[in-house]
């Protein structure tokens, strides 16, 4: 691991800092309403399209094909500098900047490059992810949403779930079973699907938090063309563990620096929080979590740069990304089972009688729980840890 950044990766950070500093002041808040999904839509893509015309979308893309052909080191640094800016989170653009593009990249022919990498850096392109199935998520490669060959197209029916963002996409990388008589991994095949065909229904569903960005998605003989196949047919598991591998080495990282700020504001809580007598802050016992929750989340930075530094020597994530993954849906969870001690019954009058409604603690112990599901529940990061960096026996 080599933590020192080199005098080139310090201009980089300078140079970003100071756009920042000059373009944040102008950007509007966020949209207060987070089941406005056209609103956040356009919010995320203006963020985009500000990046793009900057040369800082697509900061880890191949400079080939529209990127800024970036380091990961220099990925990482954008990332921290963004998160502790307060800039914009990638949002709707999720799919398109962080997977569907760099699977594209790796995976698709030149007039799909065309067709859909510059689209995606300007903001132009939401894409949405098709591979969850209401009976196949950890096992995804039982997927059964079938894709029938009819001359220049395949006809595709099936049902999706949890797909992210459909109701505003353009575009879904939809996974299908074209061979139902091959072994489940060796019988599906990767689609770029144009979200406005005739046959796909979005149904919306509501969420805990009361976002609204998830949704069911039917799909009823949608002709897709075969020009839109990606890889070759029933090779599609395999563009999928690559579109995995961008998903889960890049995802979460962003995070830890907003981890790290609402722990803090946790600190300031407890000592508002009065008990019998004094403040939660009076409690040793959460002091000291709090103390190691914050060194846990220095050590998740410093992993990160281990596996960034890793990246850089060898072009892979690899396992790492299941590690972080992990360690910290693990940390995120302490945290809010702390928030819970620390806030106890005042938690639920939380923007009452604390005055602190722009805190989320109670919001947060519910998104806390879909970190450990979101890009393979924890159970499958433990599957993946054992079996690739502990050599156990596979998981049957
Ligand atoms: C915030 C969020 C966003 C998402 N966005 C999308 C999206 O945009 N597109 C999309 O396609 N999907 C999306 N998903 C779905 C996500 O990928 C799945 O929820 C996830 O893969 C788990 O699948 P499942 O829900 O079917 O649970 P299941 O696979 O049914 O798992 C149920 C439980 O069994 C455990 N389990 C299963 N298999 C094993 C095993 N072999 N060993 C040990 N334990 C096991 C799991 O860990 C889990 O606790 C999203 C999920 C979340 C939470």
């Amino acid at each position: 691991m080599d933590l020192r950044y080199t005098e080139q990766e310090g201009h980089f950070r300078d140079e970003l800092r100071a756009w920042l500093g000059d373009v944040l002041p102008n950007v509007p808040p966020v949209p207060s309403d987070h089941t406005d999904l056209k609103a956040r839509r356009a919010y995320d893509t203006d963020w985009q399209r500000l990046l793009y015309e900057a040369g800082y979308a697509g900061i880890h893309w191949p400079a080939e094909f529209g990127g800024r052909g970036s380091t990961p080191t220099e990925h990482l640094i954008f990332l921290e500098e963004t998160e502790r800016a307060g800039a914009p989170y990638v949002g709707v653009n999720f799919v398109g900047q962080l997977h569907a593009g760099p699977t594209l990249i790796a995976e698709a022919n030149d007039e799909q490059r065309a067709a859909h990498l510059a689209p995606i850096l300007r903001g132009e392109h939401v894409w949405c992810q098709g591979f969850s199935e209401p009976g196949s998520g950890s096992d995804l490669a039982s997927l059964s949403t079938r894709a029938i060959d009819d001359g220049e197209d395949y006809v595709v029916t099936g049902q999706k779930i949890w797909t992210s963002f459909a109701q505003v996409a353009d575009y879904c990388e939809l996974i299908v079973r074209t061979d139902p008589d091959a072994p489940k991994h060796r019988g599906i095949t990767w689609l770029i699907m144009p979200m406005d065909l005739p046959g796909i229904e979005i149904r919306p569903i509501d969420t805990a938090l009361g976002s609204g960005e998830f949704a069911e998605m039917f799909l009823d003989e949608v002709r897709i063309p075969k020009a839109n196949r990606v890889g070759a047919e029933n090779d599609g598991w395999r563009v999928t563990m690559v579109t995995f591998a961008f998903e889960r080495g890049t995802a979460f990282i962003s995070e830890i620096i907003s981890s790290q700020r609402l722990l803090a504001d946790l600190a300031q809580v407890a000592r508002k929080v009065t008990r019998r007598s004094g403040t939660a802050w009076d409690d040793m016992g959460i002091r000291r979590e709090l103390g190691r929750l914050d060194a846990e989340l220095d050590a998740l930075w410093s992993l990160t740069k281990r596996n960034v530094s890793q990246a850089q020597r060898t072009g892979m994530v690899g396992p790492g990304g299941s590690v972080f993954k992990l360690a910290y849906s693990d940390v995120r969870t302490r945290m809010a089972d702390l928030a819970e001690r620390v806030l106890s019954r005042a938690g639920l009058a939380i923007g009452e009688t604390l005055d602190l409604s722009e805190l989320d603690h109670v919001g947060q112990r519910i998104y806390t729980l879909t970190l450990t599901i979101a890009a393979g529940t924890s159970e499958i990061q433990r599957n993946i840890v054992g079996e690739r960096l502990l050599g156990l026996p596979k998981d049957r």
